[in-house]
């Protein structure tokens, strides 16, 4: 480990849920999803598990590895936990086209993440299976007319970072980390129907064949 890896993660470990530490409770582990959607245009949905939902953004050009590369994230409405490894294909309608699992795993916030929230400013790490070390949100302040609320997405400077003529993720990386499968894989099965929210599954499905809630969509 280098020295500056070791620093930030001291950074990190002290100032980590100091609620929940001064509670004398150890922090609990937040999932954090990202899914590739191909809807009517190619996205990929970050979802960050908070207070019992996920927060989400969409980034029209997915994540990057680069710190001098910063990615819009567009602030998208709360979604419930459940959907955060859905993956298939929604036929029609409502949030339809095929979704991928392109990453998942937890993460960690360095501060309250409701008052980072409201501040606009949320620095936390990744431990997924593709994207790690430091990552920061930060909003950016609205056109009087915007009606959707941006953020960027953007990897801090760490041993994680690579530079993007060196590494593109997004081309390195394009599989599933549920099922290995690539987005054409996934788009050639059949289709699965949209459960609404609430619905309960009559049995368990087939990994590559659970339903997608309904309200997995935003556009
Ligand atoms: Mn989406």
């Amino acid at each position: 480990m280098s020295p500056s890896t070791f620093h930030q993660k001291t950074l990190f470990d002290q100032a980590i849920e100091p609620a929940e530490r001064r509670a004398g409770l150890k922090a609990k582990p937040r999932r954090f999803f990202l899914q590739m959607h191909d809807a009517t245009r190619l996205h990929y949905d970050l979802r960050l598990e908070h207070a019992g939902v996920l927060k989400s953004w969409a980034l029209p050009k997915g994540p990057c590895l680069d710190p001098v590369v910063r990615r819009l994230a567009v602030l998208l409405k709360n979604h419930a936990v459940p959907s955060g490894t859905n993956e298939g294909t929604i036929p029609a309608g409502y949030g339809a086209g095929t979704v991928l699992l392109w990453d998942c795993g937890f993460w960690l916030p360095d501060q309250d993440v409701d008052q980072a929230l409201r501040d606009g400013q949320l620095t936390f790490q990744l431990h997924g299976k593709k994207l790690k070390g430091i990552w920061s949100l930060t909003r950016m302040k609205p056109r009087y007319d915007e009606r959707q609320v941006n953020w960027i997405l953007k990897k801090e400077p760490d041993d994680e970072a690579r530079s993007l003529s060196e590494t593109d993720i997004l081309v390195a990386r394009p599989e599933s980390v549920r099922s290995g499968r690539t987005l054409a894989e996934i788009a050639q099965e059949p289709p699965v129907m949209p459960l609404k929210p609430g619905t309960k599954r009559a049995r368990k499905p087939a990994p590559n064949q659970l339903p997608l809630l309904a309200e997995d969509a935003e556009e």
